[in-house]
């Protein structure tokens, strides 16, 4: 092999590999601040409210640990198999900017509070407790701050630059918004800013570039992607990059310098001396705690599949919404005992995801609105199982059960609800064929579509009393 087709091989884009690393900042939903006992509530309209002298900085205050903040980061490890530090303590990152009332924050340095631990493979190298800073706006020519979001408790997980793909690391912080909900340790709602996403980009473990203010999975996606194509061009082209933290610019759809990694700041940590260190099996059992984790997305996952006839698609639906998740194992255990010898359980799914979410989706409801209980949810899929009512009356009924908060058997009483007897249909198509002859004719020589036409007159006649497939049948019967 010559020189130049190895230069050339060396150079195709197959062999570029991305290396990917995530930090994410996560606001944790406790009563009040880290180290104050003013309200966690950094989205209070009025600014500068839920503020004191200890989250102001003032001098002669002290701060005082929140244990649910502990509580709740140590919940995380452990759902992430992540090891609880023995011993820990806070450290001070010193730097000055205005959003920091106190000219530090208060994190933790070289003993983070959790280690180790994964999500789809890709390890976590540490995630530690620490506080949140201000809200910096620029109106015009001023700046105004809101301190209302100053020392909101905040945990920052960093992942070993394990992750491959933009994809992978969507797949990533997806799931980690998952498991922080199931826990119920934050709402993790990147919009609002409660969870941020830096990833840093390196190809064949060349120069990094971190990216910031990512507030969308999108923009994670396509930031990683807009870099992993420019790191490539330039290696192609011979262009040196540099060591830089880049933005991400949603209306140019492009990464856009903020600063080199020249002027990073050097934060002079040091244990922070108003706060204690912490044992945390002094402080909390333990065994206890881990035995308060859920069922966790991926566990839950397995679980749905091999207990209901659910598609993979259905299963991750009710894995990501566990409201829908408890109404559908409601209405199947209902289900299951009105018809204990296999019970239709693939009809609840479909009725369930796609009808009644439909319904609540239309009329902007929450599942929690709705007023079709699980029983009666499972007694209107009974009744279509045992044909009692067609397919097309149970949609009809969906509304009016809600409307009425009434039980399907209420509404078949009431009238207009109840599958048309054999006879009535035998007669109906009897009229169809009878006031069609031609199109019956067309059928019978061989022109199959002629067949609905025929189905959608009877169906009209019945108002929608008989199922298509019970018309198709009696159909092909009369018209062989
Ligand atoms: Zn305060
Ligand atoms: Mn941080």
């Amino acid at each position: 092999m010559s020189d130049h087709t190895q230069s050339t091989a060396a150079k195709t884009p197959q062999t570029l590999q991305p290396t990917i690393g995530l930090e994410i900042h996560v606001e944790l939903k406790t009563a009040t601040k880290m180290f104050c006992d003013c309200a966690n509530d950094p989205h209070e309209a009025h600014a500068n409210t839920n503020v004191c002298p200890v989250c102001l900085g003032h001098p002669g205050t002290l701060p005082t640990i929140n244990k649910k903040a502990i509580e709740s980061l140590i919940k995380v490890g452990l759902a992430l198999g992540a090891q609880i530090a023995p011993y820990t303590k806070f450290d001070r990152k010193n730097y000055f900017y205005p959003d920091l009332p106190k000219g530090y924050q208060i994190s933790q340095y070289d003993l983070p509070l959790v280690s180790g631990g994964a999500i789809n493979g890709i390890r976590i190298r540490r995630i530690h407790m620490e506080e949140d800073v201000g809200r910096l706006q620029h109106i015009g020519q001023t700046s105004v701050i809101d301190y209302n979001r100053a020392s909101v408790p905040l945990m920052e997980l960093v992942t070993e630059p394990d992750v491959r793909s933009a994809d992978e690391a969507v797949a990533f912080a997806r799931q980690l918004q998952l498991i922080l909900r199931y826990l119920g340790v934050s709402d993790a709602d990147m919009e609002k800013g409660q969870m941020r996403i830096e990833p840093n980009v390196s190809l064949n473990m060349g120069t990094k570039v971190e990216l910031k203010n990512i507030n969308s999975f999108k923009a994670v996606h396509d930031g990683i992607e807009y870099e992993i194509q420019r790191h490539t061009k330039a290696l192609e082209t011979g262009e040196q990059l540099r060591q830089e933290t880049r933005g991400w610019d949603e209306q140019k759809k492009a990464t856009v310098h903020q600063r080199f990694k020249e002027d990073a700041h050097d934060y002079r940590y040091f244990p922070e001396p108003d706060l204690p260190p912490l044992v945390p099996a002094e402080i909390f059992d333990l065994e206890l705690l881990k035995n308060t984790i859920p069922e966790l997305p991926q566990a839950k996952r397995a679980r749905l599949l091999e207990q209901y006839p659910l598609t993979a698609d259905q299963a991750d639906i009710l894995v990501n919404d566990p409201a829908s998740a408890r109404y559908f194992e409601e209405s199947a255990s209902e289900l299951s005992e009105k018809i204990p010898a296999d019970p239709p359980l693939h009809v609840l799914a479909n009725y369930l995801l796609s009808d009644i979410r439909g319904f609540i989706s239309q009329r902007q409801m929450e599942l929690s609105d709705l007023r079709i209980p699980p029983e009666h949810f499972a007694h209107l899929i009974a009744l279509v199982h045992e044909k009692k009512i067609t397919t097309r009356q149970a949609k009809d009924m969906i509304p009016l059960m809600h409307e009425k908060n009434a039980d399907p058997e209420e509404l078949i009483e009431s009238g207009g609800f109840q599958a048309a007897g054999e006879d009535r249909i035998a007669s109906v198509v009897d009229e169809v064929i009878a006031q069609n002859e031609k199109v019956a004719g067309d059928y019978k020589n061989g022109k199959t579509a002629a067949l609905q036409f025929l189905i959608g007159k009877a169906i009209g006649a019945l108002k929608g009393a008989a199922d298509p497939q019970t018309l198709t049948e009696l159909f092909r019967q009369r018209l062989k």
